[in-house]
């Protein structure tokens, strides 16, 4: 192992051994099929980590559940102090674990910590809410009578998390459902197995110290086969799935045929729009980072960018010029904006996706090949591309397809009505943004006939974690992180109580003899 690396792991408290067990269930184990971490920059394995058996697993789930008993009757703003001490925890070691981000997933460094402060962030968000969780009390129709609309835990929440977010979307369920009294199972993304330990170590942690089981956050390692098994368990009552469009489809069904509860966060095929009125100063960079950040591949990822016929020309040779100025290469050194690929197979996606593009009759004003140079040839470094298609029609595979890298599809438009026609005639409904200072444009585009996205944004990009995470139509519908997410995390209980000295039917009905 590098140096490098090896003093990230060190610092984690991962172990330098051949095989890393890579299932906890309050006990570190695993004896299942080995996954391999390889460092998407230099090609190097990182650890094999050990994955779950089928036995390994349903330990792990009978586990959990022993853990939900005793958490539940934990009231919730102790809950809350516990996230408290996680929060302190992973932010003591937000630099190293952000490093480890950056080393096994291939973002940028930045990036890694910042990953890393969503899940503080998240947390102090639900140490908030654990003093929050309010049910409600309804007005009776019935003299004497209480509605109490009141939440309680579900038990134990199913956790399947993508690469490319492998701390913070953890996090984001993990924080909330914790508060709400569930225990939970996380499956991580198979090629980011070390993330999961280095977060799970710390949190169980916390755990020991506050006397709670460590199956509250427990941890099977495995690819699609543990995922099956954990999604098919009638013991898991919410599934929260965070990937792609295609295994999103599966594992809904899955669950719904066990009338189980899903959370989806699946693709997206984000468009911004671009006013002739809009500061382009603004618009650029936030347009570059939004196709360019994470190497194209955040679910938020900017991929198609429509242009205003009277700017367009303007903001293309902008944009242009800040792609020029890519500084390529490790995502660990600082100053890199644009790290590699996670995977060998994710280069092949996108010189296929640029190969269509071309057949296509589509015109290629920057990029469009992987990188050559000697020091990029052992990672996935592919070069960033803006491409005009030939043909502007939603339906076509070109701009229907969410290509999991830095391709920008762009179009030119005359009528706004015209560019939230294409923002909105695609199968996927994540994040969008409008670029104006027109108010009436804002109207149009936040209201009933604007974006059908899930994040709608003006003159801005990205998203915070105070509202509800989650895209629309194809993308799930699913939503995490704050506004009303942890609603999702309880069952509802409408009880209603009778403190008369009658009992009455509802809507006045007579069954006396
Ligand atoms: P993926 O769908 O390949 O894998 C996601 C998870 O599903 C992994 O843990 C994988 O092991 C597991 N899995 C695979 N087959 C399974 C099966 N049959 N049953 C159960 N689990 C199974 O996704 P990925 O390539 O890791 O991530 C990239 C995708 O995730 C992109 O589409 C991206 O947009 C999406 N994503 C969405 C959001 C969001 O919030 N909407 C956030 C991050 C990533």
């Amino acid at each position: 192992l590098s140096s490098r690396a090896s003093n990230i792991l060190g610092a984690l408290d991962i172990p330098n051994s051949y095989e890393i067990p890579g299932v906890y269930d309050g006990r570190w184990k695993g004896s299942g099929e080995t996954l391999e971490s390889v460092c998407p920059t230099t090609g190097e394995v990182l650890a094999r980590v050990r994955s779950a058996t089928p036995d390994e697993l349903r330990e792990a789930l009978e586990k959990s559940k022993d853990a939900h008993i005793i958490l539940r009757k934990v009231p919730a703003p102790i809950r809350g102090e516990i996230l408290r001490q996680i929060r302190e925890a992973l932010a003591a070691k937000s630099d190293v674990l952000g490093a480890l981000v950056s080393l096994e997933m291939g973002k940028i460094k930045t990036e890694g910590v910042g990953e890393v402060q969503e899940f503080v962030d998240i947390c102090d968000y639900a140490v908030g809410l654990s003093r929050m969780m309010n049910g409600r009390v309804v007005a009776s129709e019935r003299p004497g009578h209480t509605i109490l609309e009141v939440p309680n835990p579900l038990g134990v929440v199913g956790v399947l998390t993508a690469f490319n977010f492998p701390v913070a979307v953890y996090g984001w369920n993990f924080s909330l459902s914790f508060a709400a009294g569930n225990a939970n199972v996380w499956k991580p993304s198979p090629s980011t197995p070390l993330c999961s330990i280095a977060v799970t170590k710390i949190i169980a942690q916390v755990l020991e110290k506050n006397g709670i089981p460590g199956a509250a956050s427990a941890l099977v390692s495995g690819g699609k086969d543990v995922g099956e098994a954990l999604v098919g368990s009638p013991d898991i009552p919410l599934v929260s799935f965070t990937g792609s469009e295609a295994v999103g489809r599966v594992v809904g069904k899955a669950v719904q045929s066990r009338f189980g509860k899903t959370i989806l966060e699946l693709g997206g095929n984000n468009a911004s729009i671009v006013m002739p009125d809009a500061d382009l100063s603004m618009a650029v960079p936030a347009v570059f980072f939004g196709a360019v950040g994470t190497a194209g591949q955040r679910c938020t990822s900017t991929r198609r960018l429509y242009l205003h016929r009277d700017i367009a020309s303007r903001f293309l040779d902008a944009l242009q010029k800040l792609y020029a100025l890519l500084r390529v290469g490790d995502p660990l050194v600082e100053g890199t904006l644009l790290g590699p690929l996670h995977t060998r197979a994710a280069v092949g996606t996108y010189a296929e996706a640029v190969r269509q593009l071309r057949e296509h009759g589509a015109r290629i004003l920057t990029g469009g090949q992987i990188y050559e140079q000697v020091e990029l040839r052992q990672g996935n470094f592919v070069q960033p591309t803006i491409a005009i298609p030939k043909h502007v029609d939603p339906a076509d595979a070109i701009w229907s397809t969410e290509t999991f890298a830095p391709i920008l599809n762009v179009a030119i438009f005359d009528e706004l009505e015209q560019a939230i026609a294409w923002n909105n005639g695609v199968p996927q409904g994540l994040s969008s943004s409008l670029w104006t200072q027109n108010m009436r444009n804002i109207g149009k585009w936040i209201g009933p006939e604007g974006s059908d996205t899930g994040i709608v944004n003006v003159g801005t990009s990205g998203a915070e974690i105070g509202a509800a995470f989650g895209g629309n139509k194809s993308t799930g519908w699913g939503r995490e992180s704050g506004g009303d997410a942890w609603k999702q995390y309880v069952r509802w209980s409408a009880c209603t109580i009778n403190f008369s000295d009658a009992a009455p039917l509802a809507q006045g009905v007579d069954f006396s003899t």
